[in-house]
């Protein structure tokens, strides 16, 4: 039985040669490429927004086996974006639910749900089990936890992120080159940045672009075609209808793929990983930090903020973007120009004057500072 299903793997159908014949006219793609797809095994995490149009383009398009893993069940709210369901779903699974419709679009596929949540004690064993992982997961706890796990693991993630008018996708190789999730966001971003859909909202239409996008890479990455987002990060915003692409490299202070790139062996250690799960959440120092891109987003959206600059005027008149100049050595005595209930952000060169400068600042009292990681050295590395 085992080698009828592997000969079967090896070889398409007739069946399989009509479906797939506008992938077979495709150079890139062929009967090799098909069989590729074929022979993939691709995990979505999350059957919502995102993993609706993805897991739908997925399964057209022949992945051999598609893991689902959702532990919610479909609501009234979610059919305003969430196309692989109807109203006839309300109340039942939507991992059992994604299923029976993908079975529908191709039952050539073996199709695995999941009606749990991705949890530290089940994502070594899940994520081990597939060649690439699609993360369209809505916060923050489970995209570290997906990269983190496919770091260690070193399978690829394609994640995507949307919310409101605008949304993001890039893939995380996990190879030692290629920079992590956490080199992109070393901490959770704002508070104000981290409202969910169901507080901030998002326009219907929106996953249906990322997750297209999302399900675009993924199957890039199976016929090892084209050029992928690694080290790039795709944003889109409905509004401008614009795509912006920022480039990010590898951070030498990431916590997680810094630290191990040198070990010799891949630590499968799940306890560490939630260890450092928990120490990037609580640990005071790193809440206090944000990332360029992070900075970048909050003067997209035009969020009211100070930015203060601690370099020196010589350093200012060379390049700055924007804050106010106050030299490190004058911000005692500048302090009282400063809203202390506003969120000040800080930056300098290279970001150890920042850190002086908001430890400072939180002692006076202010209660909403950060650093920006790196400094203006990190911000110039995306944005110039
Ligand atoms: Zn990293």
């Amino acid at each position: 039985m085992h080698t009828d299903g592997k000969n079967q793997n090896s070889f398409l159908n007739p069946e399989e040669l009509s479906r797939y014949s506008r992938h077979l006219s495709l150079a890139e793609v062929g009967q090799e490429g098909q069989i590729r797809l074929k022979q993939a095994r691709v995990l979505c995490i999350g059957a919502g927004g995102l993993g609706s149009p993805l897991l739908l383009y997925l399964a057209a398009a022949g992945i051999g086996t598609i893991g689902i893993i959702d532990s919610d069940t479909v609501d009234l709210s979610n059919l305003q974006r969430q196309i692989l369901f109807n109203t006839n779903d309300i109340g039942k699974s939507k991992s059992l639910v994604a299923k029976e419709k993908l079975s529908l679009l191709n039952n050539t596929i073996q199709f695995i749900p999941y009606q749990e949540r991705l949890i530290p004690s089940n994502a070594v064993n899940i994520i081990s089990q597939y060649d690439i992982i699609a993360d369209g997961s809505d916060n923050f706890e489970t995209r570290y936890l997906v990269n983190d796990v496919c770091f260690h693991l070193r399978k690829p993630n394609v994640g995507a992120s949307i919310l409101q008018f605008s949304g993001q996708c890039s893939v995380f190789t996990a190879s030692p080159n290629d920079p992590c999730y956490r080199c992109l966001y070393p901490s959770s971003p704002l508070t104000s940045a981290i409202l969910n859909c169901a507080e901030a909202g998002v326009l219907g239409a929106l996953p249906g672009i990322m997750g297209s996008i999302q399900a675009t890479e993924v199957i890039k990455l199976i016929l090892n075609i084209g050029n992928s987002l690694a080290g790039r990060l795709l944003s889109f915003d409905a509004l401008s209808m614009r795509f912006k692409e920022f480039t990010f490299s590898t951070d030498p202070s990431c916590i997680l793929c810094a630290e191990k790139r040198s070990l010799d062996k891949i630590n499968y250690d799940m306890g560490a990983i939630c260890k450092m799960n928990s120490s990037a959440e609580n640990d005071q120092v790193s809440n206090d930090q944000i990332s360029p891109v992070e900075l970048h987003q909050l003067f997209e959206k035009k969020e009211d903020f100070c930015l203060i600059d601690v370099r020196e005027p010589h350093e200012y008149a060379v390049c700055h973007i924007g804050g106010k100049l106050i030299p490190l050595a004058q911000l005692s005595q500048q302090i009282d120009t400063l809203d202390p209930d506003k969120l000040t952000i800080v930056h300098c060169h290279a970001g150890i004057r920042g850190q002086k400068a908001i430890d400072f600042l939180k002692q006076a009292g202010f209660k909403h500072v950060k650093n920006l990681t790196g400094g203006l050295a990190a911000w110039q590395k995306i944005f110039s």
